[in-house]
């Protein structure tokens, strides 16, 4: 074993995180359902959402037979939907190709929907103790920084040289402890900024450390500016108050999830609300944009808020129309920057 694995180990054992809800009974269902919600998101916010779907999924089978929209409600604020939508899918595929068990084959695993190597090797080396190398951006950060590798970690060749790195360093024995302890030391030490040095079990031999290369560290990628988009998304009142929602299509930008109807940018809004949805429209007001940012552009979306007359007829409830009773509790998947819409009328 490696002074790094070693050092590790030992620092997990005291300074770790233990008694995390995933940990507790680790088979590969929870530990799959942790690690899906920790990508992008941090511990803390991810323990309430996790306890609420196991309490409502308890096992593979619930989820598989789960209505999609029942997950993306439960799923509703912790953003990057597409990863609940993959958790069903999977779920459905393990029920019809794995008889309902879920696969401990590392290339398996893989073939899953929304599973990557990096999340594939820590579900089976957390749950089973299989020696599998894991390399989520923690991991990246901490092993760039302790062996000064240059160079931009989402490049090909960079990233191969961190696997082959990884897989050296990960331990022949107690894997799960030694993945838990390399995905802590990223997540509480080797911060993104300002690392504690200081309580690092391996600084005697790290390089950004000697060097005080931290914060150049793992290095950053050459993007231009990202661009912006605009939408316009259009808050229909009908006479007794209701907003008019639309299920969005299942693929592209909060596919599945529940929104206001969005209006093409070039068209009228007025006409285009009486054609599409065969109501009268009284009165049309803007409101303020507001922004969301994606990874690859900024959404800017102009609310604007129109009332139809009693008389419309036109737009009835069905799997893809939903008339939202303002005081009723939403028990559907949503967007948040629609969510912050709605609570903001
Ligand atoms: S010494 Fe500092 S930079 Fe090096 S691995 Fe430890 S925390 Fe990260």
């Amino acid at each position: 074993m490696s002074n790094f694995s070693r050092g590790l180990l030992k620092w997990q054992r005291v300074n770790g995180r233990h008694g995390l809800p995933w940990q507790l009974n680790p088979s590969p269902y929870r530990v799959w359902i942790s690690e899906i919600m920790l990508q992008q998101t941090q511990v803390k916010t991810v323990i309430p959402y996790y306890r609420q779907f196991m309490k409502q999924f308890p096992n593979l089978k619930r989820l598989a037979k789960a209505d999609l929209d029942e997950v993306l409600h439960l799923w509703s604020g912790l953003g990057y939907y597409a990863r609940a939508r993959n958790l069903h899918k999977a779920a459905i595929q393990i029920m019809e190709v794995h008889k309902g068990r879920f696969p401990t084959d590392i290339e398996e695993v893989i073939q899953l929907p929304g599973i990557g190597r990096s999340t594939a090797g820590a579900i089976l080396s957390l749950s089973k103790g299989q020696r599998h190398p894991i390399l989520d951006g923690n991991v990246k950060r901490v092993l760039t920084r302790h062996r000064g590798i240059n160079g931009w970690p989402g490049d090909k060749k960079v990233e191969d040289i961190l696997w082959q790195l990884a897989d050296e360093l990960t331990p022949n024995q107690r894997v799960a402890e030694y993945t838990q302890a390399i995905m802590d030391l990223g997540a509480t030490v080797c911060t993104r900024s300002r690392p504690a040095c200081q309580d690092c079990p391996v600084m005697n031999d790290c390089f950004a450390y000697k060097h005080r290369q931290q914060t150049m560290l793992p290095s950053k990628r050459i993007r231009k500016t990202i661009p912006v988009k605009q939408a316009i998304f259009t808050i229909i009142k009908n006479h007794r108050g209701e907003i008019l929602l639309k299920r969005r299509p299942p693929t592209g930008i909060w596919g599945g999830l529940w929104s206001l109807p969005e209006c093409p940018m070039d068209e009228d809004i007025k006409k285009w609300i009486e054609q599409h949805f065969a109501s009268k429209v009284t009165s049309v007001k803007e409101g303020p944009i507001m922004r969301h940012t994606f990874s690859h552009f900024h959404l800017d979306i102009q609310p604007v808020q129109v009332n139809i007359s009693a008389k419309s007829i036109g737009i009835k409830d069905s799997g893809e129309i939903y008339w939202y009773k303002p005081e009723d509790k939403l028990s559907k998947g949503i967007a948040t920057p629609v969510a912050r819409l709605l609570q903001d009328l």
